[in-house]
């Protein structure tokens, strides 16, 4: 069984505006702006067994793919695809949208990116989410790390603030997106401390000197048992996502260097991701 906790679906220009569009560009020439719902169910599910699907209202970005939108789709293959909707926390109405998103649409987790939300993850707008998420039950997917985009501060999107959220919410089930980077070091002090909160490997294969790197801090601290699969479709598939996983065990960065279990990297991959979360 291999879950896919990290998957977008959203349209270019119909989600994504321009501003967003140019900064993208700036950072990735060839970057591939969106994926369909089409494309999401030819290539997002080829090799896994289920995929989280995000939605995401980062209306200070410039990137907004609504809660009916990813409910809708999910609706056609309920079976594999799980929805994760989002809240933009400044907004008076979010605690509504959890609710609704949670009881009328059934999407079971929430994707927020302060950085893209240009929201301090520790003022007291963003915890009211938090307290309600813990409420509710609902597995939080967060962006904590650095981005292109230009919304809000890096100050906003260090791992660290989540150890403050983790002591105030102990039941909320978290998870790190991109292991936080590049703060790995970060993430790892944060996911070692608190029982339910992870972080998962998608889009790392793009670096994989960082992968490398990140998944031997891991190992020396003991926490690879707190790492997710998620692969950032439609940045990364899975085939991609796992062959570049698979790619830095053993001595393949030559010998004297630490080395990756095999056995661990497979353990990322056929990790149960939503019975850690509490889905289904
Ligand atoms: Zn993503």
């Amino acid at each position: 069984m291999i879950v896919d906790i990290h998957t977008h679906v959203g349209e270019y220009p119909a989600h994504i505006d321009e501003r967003f569009a140019a900064q993208a560009r700036e950072a990735w020439a060839e970057v591939t702006l969106g994926g369909t719902v089409e494309e999401h169910r030819e290539h997002a599910l080829a090799g896994v067994n289920r995929a989280v699907v995000l939605a995401f209202d980062a209306q200070a970005a410039g990137f907004v793919v609504p809660n009916d939108y990813v409910a809708s789709y999910v609706a056609t293959d309920p079976a594999r695809l799980i929805g994760f909707g989002s809240v933009d926390p400044s907004s008076p109405t979010a605690i509504d949208e959890l609710e609704r998103m949670t009881g009328d649409l059934g999407l079971v987790g929430c994707k927020l990116g302060p950085i893209y939300q240009n929201i301090d993850p520790l003022d007291p707008r963003f915890l009211r989410v938090c307290e309600a998420l813990e409420r509710l039950g609902l597995p939080m997917l967060i962006h904590q790390g650095t981005t292109f985009a230009r919304a809000g501060s890096l100050l906003q999107a260090r791992p660290i603030l989540l150890d403050e959220i983790a002591l105030r919410y102990p039941e909320l089930r978290i998870v790190i997106a991109h292991m936080g980077h590049p703060w790995f070091d970060e993430t790892i002090a944060v996911i070692r401390r608190h029982p339910h909160v992870y972080a998962d490997v998608s889009a790392l294969v793009g670096r994989r000197w960082l992968l490398y790197q990140a998944l031997v801090a891991a190992v020396e601290y003991r926490v690879t048992h707190k790492l997710l699969f998620g692969t950032d479709f439609p940045f990364f598939t899975a085939s991609q996502t796992i062959d570049g996983l698979r790619s830095v065990a053993g001595d393949a960065f030559g010998v004297g260097m630490p080395t990756i279990d095999p056995d661990v990297i497979e353990e990322i991959i056929h990790r149960p991701s939503l019975d850690l979360l509490g889905i289904d």
